[in-house]
């Protein structure tokens, strides 16, 4: 299947509606292809390879870069510049790269040849570059490496038909209105982050850039500037509850939700948003299924709180026997990591896809998390899921965050154990978990810590703690 590139249709469709803003720089969808032609005429003939890297912040000239790269037939290899230059090397060498385009502001004294400012990029003499016509669906037009825990990076296919189905599937389930306009402050090299650049160009919509999180700036953003949508993880959602306590501002007469996924939320954060009348849609997804594929809709949000909700229209969902592992069929799902077809072909059951996550149905057809089965604690034969506990401990007094992991353990082969950032007394913190959860599920011991390791986009990094544990 093809379609035609959607930027040039967008071009057609709504030439004047703003494309992309960062607050201060927009530009309408005409002005736009304007720009991604300048910018492709550079890009050009800079190298012969299909693959070229991107490492840039949420900001216009990256978007344009981006843009400007799949509009001549390229694919761009997302690289998180939050990664230290070893572990880049060894996604640029994954993806055989022989050029990556990076952020001035992210350039290091040690990088190779391969990587190349933006502004050294952009000074290149122009050629004429042809615009690809068409976008067709099994092209790959990015590749991500996921979070990656253990082992060798995973980097993920993604093709237009991919982003395709995903846009589509999300605006089927939370609609779309007028002058729709959804702020991207998760990351670009995050699919949380790109998928809403390729909705702003399958719905003609305005995305609003933000270079990072700062709770104070977005609610600024949310109160002064028509946005309709946010996408969110956990620990930003929280955040940005307490400072609209703190600051008693509410946001503008547009906004209507927040997207929520990437990890687990307690019920008590969720029932605080509903006080303060912020609608919050949970889903869930990953890399390889280019965002969420399953989400609740905002009508069902309040009734099935808690639940990430139901498969979206383009998503087969279906509960593994016995391991209850989260299986999911759909035309979203990446085609592949690349150069890892064994590793791939390890993840199918029967035709299914398998998550690596565990999860049940409520009788109304629900979805609700437990959490990952390379996470779950195991402790004299029981299972724990560290999210449950978390999800406890999180509303003691004084608890700010929480990460709950397996300790090594001679007799029962792990406990739980707990990571605290906040105020908070040990013993009362044990004696509140005795009395919400079975006693196997609480930390037998608590320690105190700054901070707990989050990657780039602000997810918890539980194996960082785990290996404190391993000699
Ligand atoms: P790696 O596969 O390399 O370990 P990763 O799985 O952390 O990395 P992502 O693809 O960014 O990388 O994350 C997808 C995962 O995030 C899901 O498999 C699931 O474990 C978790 N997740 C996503 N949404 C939710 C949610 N709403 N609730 C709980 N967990 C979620
Ligand atoms: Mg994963």
């Amino acid at each position: 299947m093809k379609t035609q590139n959607w930027l040039i249709k967008q071009a057609e469709l709504n030439p004047h509606r703003i494309a992309v803003s960062d607050g201060q720089i927009s530009y309408d969808f005409a002005t736009l292809l304007e720009k991604i032609k300048v910018d492709a005429s550079h890009l050009v003939n800079l190298t012969a390879q299909e693959r070229v890297g991107l490492m840039t912040r949420n900001n216009i000239q990256g978007y344009r870069l981006a843009l400007a790269l799949i509009s001549i037939g390229k694919t761009i290899v997302w690289l998180n510049w939050r990664l230290s230059t070893q572990e880049l090397r060894l996604q640029v060498d994954d993806s055989d790269l022989d050029l990556v385009i990076v952020d001035d502001v992210l350039m290091r004294e040690d990088f190779d040849h391969r990587y190349q400012s933006f502004t050294n990029v952009l000074k290149r003499p122009s050629a004429k570059a042809n615009l690809i016509a068409e976008f067709n669906f099994d092209k790959v037009a990015s590749i991500m490496y996921t979070s990656g825990t253990t082992g060798r990076p995973k980097g993920v296919l993604q093709t237009f038909g991919n982003h395709y189905t995903s846009a589509i599937a999300s605006s089927l389930n939370l609609g779309l209105v007028e002058n729709e306009e959804w702020l991207c402050v998760t990351p670009l090299f995050h699919i949380s982050g790109f998928s809403i650049l390729m909705r702003g160009l399958v719905y003609g919509m305005t995305v609003r850039l933000m270079t990072h999180f700062e709770p104070q700036a977005v609610e600024n953003v949310l109160v002064t500037e028509p946005v309709t949508i946010i996408s969110a993880v956990p620990y930003m959602l929280k955040r940005m509850l307490a400072q609209r306590r703190q600051s008693k501002r509410t946001y503008n007469n547009h906004f209507r939700l927040i997207l929520l996924g990437g990890g687990t939320i307690d019920l008590a954060t969720l029932k605080a948003c509903q006080n303060a009348k912020l609608q919050v849609v949970q889903c869930y997804g990953m890399t390889e299924t280019c965002s969420q594929v399953i989400a609740l809709s905002a009508k069902d949000a309040e009734e099935q709180i808690g639940s990430v909700g139901k498969p979206l229209f383009t998503t087969q969902l279906k509960i593994m026997p016995k391991t209850n592992e989260i299986a999911i069929k759909t035309p979203a799902l990446t085609p592949g990591y690349l150069n890892q077809p064994q590793k791939f072909a390890t993840k199918f059951k029967d035709g299914w896809f398998l998550t690596g996550d565990v999860g049940h149905l409520n009788e109304a057809g629900f979805l609700f998390i437990a959490g990952r089965k390379d996470e779950m604690i195991i402790s004299g034969g029981e299972n724990i899921f560290p999210q449950e506990v978390e999800a406890v401990l999180q509303q003691y007094p004084g608890v700010e965050e929480v990460a709950v992991v397996g300790k090594p353990d001679s007799i029962w082969g792990q406990t739980p154990v707990a990571f605290v950032v906040g105020n908070v007394d040990p013993e009362g913190l044990i004696r509140f978990g005795r009395e919400q959860l079975a006693h196997y599920k609480v930390p037998k011991e608590i320690y105190g810590v700054k901070q707990l390791p989050r990657n780039a986009s602000g997810k918890l990094q539980r194996f960082k703690l785990q290996a404190k544990f391993k000699k």
